[in-house]
């Protein structure tokens, strides 16, 4: 099946006595065992699992091609199971504008743990140096956060495949419809779901699924069975209902994305644009050729530095000033500020998700602000 019937028939696993068309939320925690002591519905206990996470798991690891899929409770609590799951002294390869949450995790949880160095994965050339005995790891995200940079996902699978290395990739800002990197070569694939998976930004979720149900993947998927870092169900549902639309959603960030990437490389207080479906961006070829659309996520830099950029943001009317991604309704903000004192984004960079309202409304609001 088509990712978009996937996400309509594929989660649908409840056999209902009424005739339910759309399975209901399953609230129990425990489920009745048979005389034998079995567990005839599946389930035994809602943090080992339960029927809505696994027909969440279930569709999330066929729009990925995977074998499986593990959800957590965040997106962050996703990617700390995948550190956690390795090894003591194990080194990670991780790009230098890694997701800034996961770094300070490195940074701060597994500062006595892992090893890890930040390089930029953009110049594939040159990872092969960064290898140590003790390599276990390439994470890539793709596209980056905030600079919307593209890494090349098969170049980094050959290198891990060589040297046996476990790949990881945060697909977050491409979202199952425009990008798999397991079918590009990695092992793991890494979402945030309170994103565009989620799409309406009321539902926090984090999503890993596999290529292959091996040794390392049992360890993830007993992380978050004993962790217990879990969704509940209610999560499930919605973040269930939401892929049900994720296509043309996507298609519509897309298309919303791009006019707005237009408009304001035309535009003559602005300085750069990040968006990897413009010709300009330096990547766009590797872009073009993993992904089947360039997302709702762009950033630009505003002449005038900080003031400027900080004067536009709170100029907007229909986008909302606030962090965050990937839901319907447009949001802005000066990303710098989001991130911290010790931050490298640059003063003057203004992050922008576009949602879903008309094109033109977003473009009329960002020529006022300007303005
Ligand atoms: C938001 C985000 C995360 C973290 O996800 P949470 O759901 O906020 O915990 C990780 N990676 C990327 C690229 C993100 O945008």
């Amino acid at each position: 099946m088509k990712p978009e019937t996937l996400a309509i028939h594929s989660g649908n696993l409840y056999k209902s006595a009424t005739g339910d068309v759309t399975p209901p939320i399953s609230l129990s925690t425990t489920f009745l065992r048979d005389e034998q002591g079995g567990y005839p519905g599946g389930h035994m206990y809602s943090r080992v699992s339960n029927p809505n996470r696994t027909a969440l798991e279930k569709v999330l690891s066929e729009l990925e091609h995977g074998e499986d899929a593990c959800t957590f409770s965040s997106g962050n609590a996703a990617g700390m199971s995948i550190f956690q799951a390795l090894k003591p002294g194990s080194h990670i390869i991780a790009p230098d504008d890694m997701y800034w949450g996961f770094k300070k995790q490195l940074q701060s949880i597994f500062e006595y743990t892992l090893e890890f160095d930040f390089i930029d994965l953009t110049k594939t050339e040159e990872i092969e140096a960064f290898l140590k005995p003790n390599t276990v790891m390439i994470w890539a995200e793709s596209p980056s956060n905030p600079l919307l940079k593209i890494t090349d996902i098969p170049a980094i699978a050959a290198i891990t495949r060589k040297h046996n290395l476990i790949f990881a990739c945060d697909s977050t800002f491409a979202s199952p419809c425009l990008q798999n990197p397991i079918q590009l070569g990695a092992d793991i694939v890494m979402h945030s779901s309170t994103k565009y998976i989620g799409g309406h930004s009321d539902v926090l979720g984090g999503a890993l699924i596999t290529s292959k149900r091996n040794e390392y993947w049992e360890k993830i998927r007993n992380i978050q069975q004993i962790g217990g870092a879990v969704p509940s169900p209610f999560d499930c549902y919605l973040l269930l209902r939401s892929i049900k639309t994720l296509s043309y959603r996507m298609q519509g960030h897309c298309h919303n994305g791009m006019a707005l990437a237009l408009f304001l490389e035309k535009h003559p207080k602005i300085e750069t644009v990040y968006y990897p479906g413009l010709n300009t961006h330096p990547l766009h070829k590797i872009a073009a050729a993993q992904m089947t659309g360039f997302g709702g996520m762009l950033s630009i830099l505003v002449k005038g530095g900080v003031t400027e950029a900080k004067k536009v943001v709170n100029s907007v009317k229909i986008f909302a000033q606030a962090t965050s991604l990937g839901g319907v309704e447009s949001l802005i903000e000066h990303r710098a500020s989001v991130e911290g004192p010790d931050t490298k984004t640059p003063q003057n960079l203004i992050r922008i998700s576009a949602g879903l309202e008309h094109i033109d409304d977003l473009i009329s609001d960002l020529e006022q602000a300007l303005n």
